[in-house]
């Protein structure tokens, strides 16, 4: 399609958007008495206003019901997590059986290496990308020396190429080969937090089982966002927050993944809880703990139903949506956002350089390099209602979430954008 950069044109993308009525779903914040411009939303996603009917539902049946409600809730809170299974494994691509929700991230990933990183003298590496997510480096630096090993000796990562934003995946591979036997556990991130970068996570995947690994993903920016098919694809295990483009709320807890063929093998270790228990006989109290059959079975406390109530409100919304009419839009509106920012650039002093990769490595994310700019042009756009991402030293990140996003936003965005250059 041939863009415009005008009002006319963004408004008649608009008109032909299937997911525009989504904008009524959410509340926005609002900036000097006006509705803001969200761009943020792959760092907190913004409040559906369904969410409150969730959260009700529980505080009136907490209410009414005290301990009974348990079992004779509407939506029974011991099973609640139950209720995410067909929605949720339709968002990421699996059986119901192989996903959960559960704690958070950070967590969950390190409940994850509990079973999937076994490391013995002789096979006891991590490959992991080269400026991860801090919590995930401090992730496995921690559960490297938990084992015994050292953090630069055991975790091997993948660097960008001198003058490159991005990693390669032929750069992924042959580190995957080079490591070879010694190599314990792929762990990367399926959509890189600071670039948009997404990764080839089949491929990946076959690569590591080929020399004998486990391949894991965290995939907080994924979730949502990209089309995953983890069951498919023989992914092992994965872990995402439900935040970020899953709109669930702030710290809110985090779903999780294991590939069928891990739930019957009674080798992998790992930590118990009596909501992990078979389900039959949880109350029984019995001393010998019997894993719940599928991804259930890794579940360790008593369910935090209040904080699950909005992560279930916003998967039904993600369900009723489809990933494919999401990402259809994603890919219209990210590209818009990429002619408007061309665009702007040739009106300017300044230059934009776009860090995220071409359309098919990229997704709901566009990270800007701002030559010439700093901190008071991201003040100017806040002031103005624009609320994006500032990563130092001067980089931007825009995420035009296609659930709440429009395309005249996008339009008055390169506007104040334009104008905050100008005016300095
Ligand atoms: C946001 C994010 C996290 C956050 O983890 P929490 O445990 O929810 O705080 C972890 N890893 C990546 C890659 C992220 O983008």
């Amino acid at each position: 399609m041939t863009f415009e950069n005008t009002r006319e044109f963004a408004l008649e993308l608009d008109s032909h958007d299937p997911l525009a009525k989504y904008q009524q779903e959410f509340i926005f914040p609002e900036i000097k008495g006006k509705k803001a411009i969200y761009f943020t939303g792959n760092s907190l996603g913004l409040q559906p206003k369904r969410t409150k009917e969730y959260v009700d539902e529980v505080m009136t049946d907490w209410a009414k019901l005290a301990v009974e409600g348990h079992f004779v809730a509407d939506k029974p809170w011991w099973d609640y997590h139950e209720r995410f299974a067909n929605p949720l494994s339709s968002v990421v691509g699996a059986l119901p059986s192989e996903v959960t929700v559960m704690n958070t991230l950070t967590v969950n990933l390190h409940l994850m290496m509990v079973s999937f990183y076994r490391p013995t003298p002789k096979k006891y590496k991590i490959i992991c990308e080269s400026k991860a997510f801090p919590s995930d480096q401090y992730m496995l630096q921690s559960q490297v020396c938990f084992h015994g090993y050292k953090p630069e000796d055991a975790i091997v990562e993948i660097q960008r190429r001198e003058g490159e934003h991005n990693i390669r995946l032929e750069d992924v591979l042959a580190k995957i080969d080079e490591v070879g036997d010694e190599l314990a556990l792929v762990l990367l991130g399926g959509v890189n937090y600071y670039t948009g970068q997404v990764f080839d996570i089949k491929t990946i995947t076959e690569a590591g089982h080929k020399v004998g690994a486990y391949v894991g993903w965290d995939l907080a920016h994924a979730a949502g966002n990209i089309k995953l098919e983890l069951h498919d694809w023989n992914v092992d295990f994965a872990a995402w927050c439900s935040y970020k483009y899953m709109n669930s709320g702030p710290g809110n807890v985090s779903g999780c993944f294991i590939h069928e063929m891990h739930h019957e093998d009674t080798d992998l270790h790992r930590f118990a809880g009596w909501w992990g228990h078979n389900k039959e006989r949880r109350f029984m109290m019995e001393p010998q703990f019997d894993p719940c059959k599928g991804a259930n079975g890794w579940q360790i406390s008593n369910l935090p139903v209040l904080s699950m109530a909005p992560y279930l409100a916003s998967v039904m919304m993600f369900d009723e949506v489809g990933m494919d009419a999401l990402i259809a839009k994603r890919d219209q509106i990210t590209a818009y956002l990429d002619y408007v920012l061309k665009e702007i650039d040739l009106e300017v002093s300044s230059t934009f350089e776009i860090i995220t990769p071409a359309e098919n490595e990229r997704a709901c994310q566009l990270s800007v390099f701002l030559h010439g700019e700093g901190r008071p042009l991201f003040d100017y756009l806040l002031e103005h209602g624009i609320v994006t991402d500032w990563r130092e030293p001067n980089v931007i990140r825009l995420a035009p979430v296609p659930l709440y996003t429009s395309y005249l936003d996008i339009y008055e965005f390169g506007q104040i954008l334009k104008d905050g250059i100008n005016n300095k």
